[in-house]
């Protein structure tokens, strides 16, 4: 089959813009087949472009021989350009439909496709993420990005507004920041060196000179663990504020979450009617627990820890049906926390670590951190890890480190509540686990 140039015809409207208040104007508008229905004389195309949905018409008789001709060669998902009349037509989506006058093929698909664009015939996750930027065209997961894209406007608008800057640390490291997730070895010219698991180290050192950062970046972990919440590539939304504690991280946490809710749910309502997810702006303070209260709750609930254990799972399954809604878990068992968080001034056993939680999920674990250089040399012993591997690091801590705190939001988990999604591999566009890695 001859395709057409795309030479001369722009685009004049996107499917969105096609109203009833435009009958009888000529307009342009491209994008892909989503559907063909053929009555007929009649032949109606559906096409779709990233707006959403436009009926075209093809009458038989009333169109010209040309456009007609090619109508009938079209197949779901190739990309055409269409010149044609907008007509008043109730029943169409928008409430009018499009009359052609000339057509323009650029390109055709294989059929049959791997998966039904429409969603009509449901396809197993697996099958779906094979063929993901197929998948991708289908209105509800290109709402899931959308979502995706204005909550990170409103997280950089905010932190901007308050003064935070954007930042970039390597993602290229030659030691561990977080004890216990593992890490993935990169060669290194002829060295090893590591895929970062977070900014922790880079972002504390940062406030040295900046005093508040924030950093939107990916980061890597090698989880052994096949859950829907866990990926070996996330985006991680970081924040580090100087002289600042625990306390007041967790308040710029909650005010930007309750922030970001509010404008996709003003910004998102096509989005979210896509969805069928509604969001509950959630009010601020959040609800604090202590680790020790989570632990009575637990027994209450026949459920024993061992004080300074880490809460599993079903435990934490348990919590989210008392407490369905943002909450935050405070006061952790310094041993049970990574060596950089600060133990309590008033009891060391304790620490000023925090966990932010929707229902059951972990959504952002954060607290104040050691700024004494001794004491940190001490933790990281206390932990097994070498203050050798840390000395480009431990070095900083003389240069005049003040009190500072800070958190790591996982981007995907807070996308996964803001839009009702289950699996995380559904709010990521190219999910890595385990066993995927293509495409
Ligand atoms: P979890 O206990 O759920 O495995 P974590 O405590 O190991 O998470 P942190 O090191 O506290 O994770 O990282 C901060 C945030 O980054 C987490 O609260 C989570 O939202 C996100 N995150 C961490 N690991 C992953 C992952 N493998 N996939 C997706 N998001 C992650
Ligand atoms: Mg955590």
């Amino acid at each position: 089959m001859v395709l057409d140039k795309m030479g001369d015809m722009r685009r004049t409207h996107y499917a969105a813009d096609i109203g009833p208040e435009l009958e009888g104007q000529e307009v342009t508008v491209f994008g892909w087949v989503h559907e063909i229905r053929d009555l007929g004389g009649l032949r109606f195309l559906i096409l779709q472009d990233r707006t959403g949905k436009l009926q075209i018409t093809i009458h038989r008789h009333k169109v010209v021989k040309e456009v007609v001709e090619k109508a009938e060669t079209l197949q779901k998902q190739y990309s055409i350009g269409i010149k044609g009349t907008v007509k008043k037509m109730g029943k169409a989506p928008g409430g009018a439909e499009i009359v052609p006058n000339e057509m323009r093929i650029f390109s055709v698909s294989q059929q049959p496709l791997p998966l039904d664009i429409t969603g009509r015939t449901k396809a197993e996750i697996d099958v779906r993420l094979d063929a993901r930027v197929l998948d991708l065209r289908r209105e509800e997961n290109q709402a899931i990005f959308r979502v995706q894209h204005a909550a990170l406007q409103a997280i950089r608008s905010y932190l901007s507004e308050k003064g935070v800057m954007e930042v970039f640390t390597p993602r290229i490291i030659v030691s561990a920041t977080e004890g216990g997730a593992a890490l993935f070895p990169v060669a290194y010219f002829n060295r090893e060196a590591f895929l970062a698991q977070s900014p922790q180290l880079y972002k504390e050192q940062l406030i040295l000179d900046f005093e508040q950062v924030f950093e939107i970046g990916p980061f890597f972990r090698a989880e052994e663990s096949h859950t829907r919440r866990h990926l070996s590539e996330f985006i991680s939304v970081d924040l580090e504020k100087a002289f600042a504690n625990a306390e007041d991280v967790m308040n710029v946490l909650e005010e930007l979450i309750h922030h970001v809710c509010k404008y996709v749910k003003e910004n998102c309502k096509r989005e979210l009617e896509l969805l069928g997810h509604e969001i509950v702006v959630p009010e601020v303070p959040f609800k604090r627990l202590t680790y020790a209260q989570v632990l009575e709750e637990l027994e209450e609930n026949k459920i024993h820890l061992n004080w300074g254990e880490d809460i599993p799972t079903p435990a934490y399954r348990i919590l989210g049906k008392l407490h369905p809604y943002y909450y935050f878990i405070t006061d952790w068992p310094t041993k049970a926390k990574a060596f950089y968080i600060k133990p309590k001034d008033d009891n060391p056993e304790l620490s000023e670590g925090f966990d932010l939680m929707w229902k059951w999920v972990e959504l952002s674990s954060g607290g104040a951190r050691i700024h004494d250089k001794e004491l940190l040399m001490k933790r990281l012993s206390e932990q097994g890890l070498s203050t050798e591997s840390f000395k480009t690091h431990l070095q900083t801590f003389d240069y005049g480190m003040p009190p500072h705190a800070g958190w790591g939001l996982g981007l995907a988990r807070f996308v996964m509540v803001l839009t009702g999604v289950k699996n995380i591999r559904e709010v990521v566009l190219f999910p890595r686990d385990q066993v995927r890695l293509t495409p």
